[in-house]
């Protein structure tokens, strides 16, 4: 039995980012074990070569600038030479015509007739007539951008990636889309160009000779004997917080799904409840070798009709690459015509109730001595760099013991 101070569930950005930065806290790193059920470390942002270049197993990863903590990090394992920066091309589909993401700034690329249907179900969204709030996902996103970017993109978009009715959604996470403005989104028509900023990933980094796995990849190797890989977590002895009956740590950090702790150990039966309330999507991630004519880095599909909600194409990313990749919710995906990538975690759902769910699985959690850290750990469907911010910040309060 070895006895160690901080044993980490889980060798994705989250684990290794809190690995490494409580050894700049001056932990040191015989005092911390990462263990981890693959054999390459970086968990949901792991490439892999496919067709003479790197494919993105858990789907299409790009690593966002703005947060200079993050990046500093980042570039501690991966050099800020070693990467290509890009201004984002995004797609989406509608129509049959390829319009530039995001949808309610650049309707103004549609046929004229199609923008004024669009700009006429806008002026009658229930927002912009002071109707109240509705509570119910559907009917949230028709009253906050009128029906028909809900009926033609935003409802069937999002019935494809949850595969899930849209009112088990909450609402309480939609405050993240922006607010259309019927007047902008005229003038934007009118004058053929489009409004607002761009979201997320508008400029973003992604690896000139490797895949996004290989500076996760790098962090793991970091790590040395302190990342022990190829080992799944089977069990956990809660009273004396000791895994797989070989770790015993003062502190276990969880940055795999709660889903699977009933499977490790005995948990309270209103703790059991709230964990069968948290939901993941699972996705495909399926090669393609044809290299596709088109400029964009990936394209959303919101056609009910085809299996993938988005298109990768690396082509235009991934240096000397050809080919595309497609990202399906598994439960859609048909069978696969060429290599296959399964991510049974891709996507924690934001359910309703999930917020109530999770607090009260963190509340038992850090009475036993084990803390949730990540996309899992939170079941928060943040990015890499935030999962690597909210590391930075946990090793900083551990550290501090707040
Ligand atoms: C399709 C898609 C696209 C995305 N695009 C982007 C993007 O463009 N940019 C970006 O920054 N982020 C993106 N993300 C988000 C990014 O993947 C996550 O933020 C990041 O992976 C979270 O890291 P994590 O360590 O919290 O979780 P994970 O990466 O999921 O890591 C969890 C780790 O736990 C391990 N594990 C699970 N169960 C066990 C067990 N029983 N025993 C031992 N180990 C176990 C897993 O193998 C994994 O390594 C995307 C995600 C998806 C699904």
């Amino acid at each position: 039995m070895k006895k160690i101070k901080y044993l980490i569930l889980g060798a994705g950005p989250s684990g290794l980012t809190l690995a490494h930065s409580l050894v700049d806290a001056g932990c040191p790193l015989d005092q911390i074990l990462v263990v981890e059920k693959e054999a390459v470390s970086g968990g949901l942002c792991r490439s892999e070569m496919v067709d003479g270049a790197p494919l993105d197993i858990g789907g299409g990863h790009f690593l966002d600038l703005k947060r200079k903590e993050v990046l500093d990090f980042v570039f501690r394992f991966m050099p800020r030479e070693e990467w290509d920066l890009y201004d984002r091309v995004s797609k989406i589909r509608i129509r049959d015509v390829e319009v530039d993401h995001p949808l309610e700034a650049n309707l103004w690329q549609l046929p004229t007739e199609v923008q004024a249907d669009y700009l006429e179900s806008i002026a009658q969204a229930g927002c912009i007539r002071g109707e109240e709030m509705p509570e119910s996902f559907a009917a949230w996103i028709n009253w906050k951008l009128g029906d028909r970017i809900a009926q033609e993109y935003m409802l069937p978009y999002n019935r494809k990636i949850w595969s899930m009715d849209p009112d088990a959604l909450g609402t309480y996470w939609l405050y993240k889309l922006p607010n259309v403005s019927f007047r902008e989104t005229l003038l934007s028509c009118l004058e053929g160009k489009p409004m607002g900023a761009l979201p997320a990933h508008g400029t973003f980094l992604y690896p000139k000779k490797f895949g996004y796995g290989e500076v996760w990849r790098r962090m793991g190797e970091a790590l040395g004997d302190s990342l022990v890989s190829n080992c799944t977590v089977e069990t956990i002895d809660l009273g004396t917080r000791t895994v797989n009956g070989r770790w015993q740590a003062e502190t276990i950090v969880s940055s795999i799904p709660w889903t699977l702790w009933p499977g490790y150990c005995p948990i309270p039966e209103d703790v059991k409840a709230a964990i069968s309330c948290l939901k993941n999507a699972p996705i495909d991630v399926d090669y393609h070798q044809e290299t596709l004519d088109s400029r964009a880095h990936w394209t959303y599909e919101p056609d009910e009709s085809v299996p993938h909600h988005r298109l990768l194409l690396r082509s235009n990313f991934s240096t000397g690459a050809r080919g595309y990749w497609t990202e399906a919710n598994a439960s859609r995906s048909t069978p696969a015509q060429g290599p296959r990538f399964h991510n049974e975690f891709a996507y924690p759902i934001n359910t309703l109730g999930k917020p109530e769910a999770v607090e009260k699985i963190l509340t038992w959690a850090k009475a036993n001595g084990v803390i949730g850290l990540g996309r899992w750990g939170r079941w928060e469907h943040m990015n890499s760099d935030v999962a690597v911010a909210e590391a930075l910040q946990m090793a900083n309060q551990l550290k501090t013991g707040s």
